[in-house]
C-alpha cells in the first residue's frame, strides 16, 4: 500500500474519534452517553484492526511519517481488542467519577475506578512492543520519543539536585489576575491568534485539541487565570503555526508533544514580564498550575516518581495518595490539606493519561534553551512569534526533536540544560542549592 493512502485513512479515523468525543462531552453530554461510548470504542477497534492489517503492506520505509506510523504500529500490534475496549470503558467511568470526586473534594469517590484503570494501563504498557529497559521506559519512548526518553533521568536529577524550597521566601502575592472569556479572546488576538478557527467551550479543565488545521477546540474554566490562559495560548499558537503539510495529514497534528508543551510554557512562564518567574517571586501553592515559577518543576517531580513506580509495579495502587502527600511534604515543607490540593488536582491519570507529566519538565528545559538561543528576552510579541515560526514551528512534525535542536545549535542537550540552570541559579538565588550536590535523592 502507498503510504499516502494509509495516512489518509488513519487521519479519517482520528477525525471521527475526535469529533465523536467532543460531541459526547459537550454537544449532548448526557443522553445516549452509553451508546456514544460504544460507538467510539467500535471505531477505535476498527482503527486498531486497520493498523494491524495494513501497516505491514506500506511500501515506503524511510520518511519521518513512516517512522511515526511504525511506532503506532508497535504500540497496537500486541494489544487485544478486548483490552482496548476494557481500557476505554474504564477511562470513561473513571473520568466521570473523577469529576464527582473533585466536586466533593473526596478521592474515595473515584478510588476503586482509578485503581482498576491503573491495573489495565499496566497491562497495556506491559504488552506494547516498543523497546525499553522497563515498562516505564517503553512508555516514555512512545510518549516523548527516544531522544528525550534517553535524557529523562538526567533532566529530573538536574532539577532535583538544583532546586530546593529550604530558606525560600514565598511571595505574599498569591492573587491571580482572572480573565473573562472576552478578555481572554482579546489577549489572544493581541498575540496573533486567529480566533475564527477556535471553538471555545467552558469545562472543569483548560485544554485544547486540534481537529484540523482550521478547527481548534479549546476548553476553559469559568474563571480563567491569566497564566492558564497564556499556557493554552501557547498551545494554540503552536497548532495554528506549524507548517501546513500538503503531503501528509500525519504532520498536520502537533506530534511533538515536547515542543508543543515547550511553546505553551514559554508563553505562560518565561517570555512575559508579568510572570512571577521573571520577577523572582515564589508562590506557596500545592496546586501545580497555580505555581508560576521554577518550583513548578518540583510539582512535576512528584508525579513523575509516582507514575514511574506505579507503571513499573514498584508501588501498589493504594499507596498513590500517601506517596503524593509524603513526597509533597518532603519537597515543599508543608502539608497538603485536601484531596483537591493533592491527588485530585490534575485530570491526567484519571483519563488514563500516563507518561505525559514528565513532558512538562522536559519541555520546560527545552523552553529555557530556546529562550536563550533565540534571544527572546530582547524581542517583542511579534518578533517572538516570527522567530518561533522560523526556527521551530515551520518544521511542524516533519523533523525530529533532535533535528530541530541541532539546527538551533544544540549539539549536547544535557550540557545546555546544565548551563541554563547555572544561569538561573546566578539570577534567582533563593530556590537553588548552593552547597554540594545532594546525591541521596538521586533518581535511578
Ligand atoms: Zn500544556
Amino acid at each position: 500500500m502507498n503510504i499516502h493512502e494509509y495516512d489518509k485513512r488513519i487521519h479519517w479515523f482520528n477525525m471521527q474519534l475526535n469529533i465523536l468525543k467532543w460531541d459526547r462531552d459537550f454537544i449532548s453530554p448526557v443522553e445516549d452517553e452509553y451508546k456514544k461510548n460504544e460507538l467510539i470504542n467500535a471505531i477505535a477497534i476498527e482503527k486498531h484492526k486497520y493498523i494491524i492489517n495494513n501497516f505491514g503492506t506500506v511500501f515506503e520505509e524511510n520518511s519521518h511519517a513512516y517512522r511515526i506510523f511504525y511506532k503506532d504500529y508497535l504500540y497496537s500490534v500486541g494489544l487485544p481488542d478486548e483490552l482496548e475496549n476494557e481500557i476505554s470503558n474504564a477511562v470513561n467511568k473513571c473520568y466521570k467519577y473523577y469529576k464527582i470526586a473533585k466536586e466533593n473534594n473526596d478521592f474515595s469517590l473515584v478510588e476503586n475506578d482509578f485503581y482498576k484503570l491503573i491495573c489495565l494501563k499496566r497491562e497495556e504498557i506491559g504488552i506494547i512492543n516498543v523497546q525499553g529497559e522497563d515498562n516505564y521506559d517503553k512508555l516514555m519512548r512512545y510518549c516523548c520519543g527516544d531522544y528525550f526518553a534517553e535524557k529523562l533521568d538526567f533532566i529530573m536529577n538536574t532539577i532535583l539536585k538544583s532546586i530546593t524550597t529550604q530558606n525560600i521566601r514565598y511571595s505574599e502575592k498569591t492573587d491571580f489576575k482572572m480573565l473573562s472569556i472576552e478578555e481572554m479572546k482579546l489577549l489572544y488576538q493581541n498575540y496573533g491568534i486567529n480566533l475564527e478557527t477556535i471553538v471555545f467551550q467552558e469545562d472543569i479543565n483548560n485544554s485544547c485539541l486540534q481537529l484540523t488545521q482550521n478547527d481548534c477546540r479549546m476548553t476553559y474554566q469559568s474563571h480563567v487565570k491569566i497564566n492558564a490562559a497564556k499556557h493554552e495560548m501557547g498551545h494554540i499558537l503552536y497548532m495554528q503555526n506549524i507548517l501546513k503539510n500538503e503531503e501528509y495529514y500525519v504532520y498536520n497534528q502537533p506530534l511533538s508533544s515536547v515542543f508543543d508543551e515547550a511553546i505553551a510554557l514559554l508563553y505562560e512562564l518565561i517570555i512575559d514580564n508579568e510572570s512571577y518567574f521573571q520577577n523572582e517571586q515564589y508562590t506557596r501553592t500545592p496546586i501545580r498550575i497555580e505555581c508560576t515559577d521554577i518550583l513548578r518543576l518540583l510539582h512535576i517531580i512528584i508525579r513523575y516518581e509516582i507514575e514511574r513506580d506505579i507503571i513499573n509495579d514498584k508501588i501498589g495502587v493504594e499507596e498513590i495518595k500517601t506517596r503524593w502527600n509524603e513526597r509533597f511534604y518532603e519537597l515543599f515543607g508543608y502539608e497538603v490539606t485536601s484531596d483537591n490540593e493533592g491527588i485530585l488536582q490534575d485530570p491526567h491519570w484519571f483519563c488514563g493519561n500516563f507518561g505525559y507529566f514528565p513532558i512538562y519538565n522536559v519541555a520546560f528545559a527545552v523552553a529555557l534553551i530556546i529562550y536563550k538561543i533565540l534571544e527572546l528576552n530582547t524581542a517583542n510579541k511579534n518578533q517572538i512569534l516570527l522567530k518561533l515560526k522560523k526556527h521551530i514551528l515551520s518544521f511542524g512534525a516533519s523533523k525530529t526533536e533532535e533535528e530541530i535542536l541541532l539546527k538551533l545549535g544544540v549539539t549536547d542537550f544535557c550540557r545546555d540544560l546544565e548551563n541554563v540552570f547555572e544561569e538561573l541559579k546566578n539570577k534567582h538565588g533563593g530556590c537553588f542549592y548552593t552547597a554540594n550536590l545532594n546525591n541521596e535523592n538521586e533518581l535511578s
